[in-house]
């Protein structure tokens, strides 16, 4: 597919929004019309699309745009494409023109702009032209999150990776090390993490720690020598937060030792994530588990004292439909976990998935409508509400992935690192901080990156921390 950008250059815009319509190809910007073209254009003081195929032109959009108004452009471009491609190639679009990551955030903006529920749904429904649907779960979220993000402001948050997995999923474009290869520089990884995290401990000394996040990779893929020294090492360093979690996700990661040590420092919150409670496609998905391996985790995580349990499983992952999810969901329920966080398969690019998409037959729009029916009914049955939710590119059927959770059991983390009204600082490979300074005229957000390769972080921890004193001096 081919674009062509006339009187601006908001690429990211442009191809995300054609990405919606001719998703999984090749995106190129060339100068004139060539096989199959978009052109978005700024004209005559509006946004402007057009689509040709073979050079004849099948199609046309035009949006008013206020010109001085940078966002108000780029919604105008994004609007005017969307527009002209409905025409060529009608889709189903569950979210509108709306591509960014966070829906509720908008929602919650439009709140803090004065807007009452009636205009808020009104502007979802004919400016972004989302679905009734859509538009009750992403005020539900919105409202869930406020009391969440009020209490949270000016406290920060803290992030800490274990890029380390027994194999990597298919799914998966994590920074995630697979151990049969890279056992061996576990230790050396955890010598650089403690110098960045005794660095950050004093950095934040005078800061409220609201929530630490132990996530990766995963982290109890540390054999319990070395789970026990991280545990320790942050504990000493940092005051027991409001939020602690560690993630579990492996079920072959976890034993009844490393599930004590977990708690016996404190932590608060794990996530136990099976994906799916079919064998056959944890097979397929590259995960050494099996589903009683689950079932046992979890058992014996409960008898280990942990009383707030997340899981995560995804949607469409491949050979599944309505009724695996069905199965997987009678699993749930019978174990009733704290929280389940629902993901709609996304193809990433880091990801083995994508470079092997030709032997996947991928679920379509409306199979995956209704696996994420059986999903709304069933936690709504269990007592669980929809409390945050993100969306991604390259998500199968455009849809969005949404925490679950019983009444005050929502992770403030998750949140807040949607919501981005806090600051959170991130440690280890891979590692993004994102500063949120408040100012009238919208916030500032700054972001401070660590290298994603263990080597390199191991190699290059002093530049890391230097990365953050320098990122970090006014904070
Ligand atoms: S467990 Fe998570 S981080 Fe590890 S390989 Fe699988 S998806 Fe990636």
């Amino acid at each position: 597919m081919n674009y062509i950008l006339k009187n601006h250059d908001y690429t990211d815009d442009i191809v995300v929004t054609i990405m919606m319509f001719y998703p999984n190809e090749k995106y190129a910007q060339i100068t004139e019309p060539e096989g199959r073209t978009v052109l978005s254009a700024i004209e005559n003081g509006g946004a402007f699309a057009a689509f040709y195929d073979g050079g004849e032109c099948l199609a046309r959009a035009q949006v008013n745009i206020d010109p001085e108004n940078e966002k108000n452009v780029r919604f105008g471009l994004r609007t005017a494409v969307f527009k002209c491609l409905m025409q060529v190639h009608p889709i189903k679009a569950p979210w509108g023109t709306l591509t960014g990551v966070r829906p509720a955030k908008l929602v919650q903006m439009m709140y803090r702009d004065g807007l009452s529920d009636e205009e808020v749904y009104a502007s979802l429904k004919n400016d972004y032209f989302v679905t009734d649907e859509k538009i009750r779960l992403a005020m539900k979220v919105a409202k869930s999150e406020q009391r969440i993000v009020e209490n949270g402001i000016g406290k920060i948050g803290l992030y800490i990776g274990i890029p380390f997995c027994p194999t990597r999923c298919l799914y998966c474009s994590f920074t995630s090390y697979p151990l049969d290869k890279y056992a061996n520089k576990v230790d050396l990884y955890l010598d650089a993490l403690e110098r960045e995290i005794k660095f950050t401990a004093e950095l934040i000394k005078d800061k409220e720690l609201e929530s630490i996040y132990i996530g990766g990779g995963t982290p109890t893929s540390l054999n319990e020598t070395q789970l026990e020294r991280l545990l320790t090492l942050v504990s000493d360093s940092f005051k027991t937060p409001v939020e602690y979690t560690v993630e579990a996700g492996r079920p072959d990661t976890i034993d009844i030792d490393k599930l004590r040590i977990i708690k016996d420092h404190n932590v608060g919150r794990i996530s136990i994530n099976p994906q799916t409670l079919n064998d056959e496609t944890l097979v397929a998905i590259g995960r050494r588990h099996t589903v009683e391996d689950f079932y046992k985790a979890f058992k014996l995580a409960r008898q280990a004292g942990h009383d707030h349990i997340n899981t995560d499983i995804i949607l469409g992952l491949p050979g599944e439909d309505e009724t695996h999810v069905t199965k997987t969901m009678d699993g749930l329920e019978r174990l009733s976990p704290e929280s389940i966080t629902v993901h709609t398969l996304a193809v990433k690019r880091a990801s083995r998935l994508k470079e092997t998409l030709e032997q996947y037959e991928l679920t379509d729009f409306d199979r995956m409508e209704k696996m994420l029916a059986v999903t709304s009914k069933r936690t709504a049955e269990m007592g669980l509400q929809p409390y945050y939710m993100y969306r991604q590119k390259n998500m199968v059927g455009n849809f969005e992935n949404v925490g679950y959770c019983k009444p005050n059991c929502e992770c403030i983390y998750n949140v807040q690192i949607m919501e981005e009204q806090q600051s959170i600082i991130a440690l280890g490979a891979g590692g993004s901080t994102k500063t949120v300074e408040k100012a009238p005229d919208g916030d500032k957000i700054e972001r401070i990156f660590n290298v994603k390769s263990v080597d390199d972080y191991i190699n290059r921890i002093d530049e890391m921390i230097m990365r953050k004193k320098t990122g970090l001096e006014n904070f």
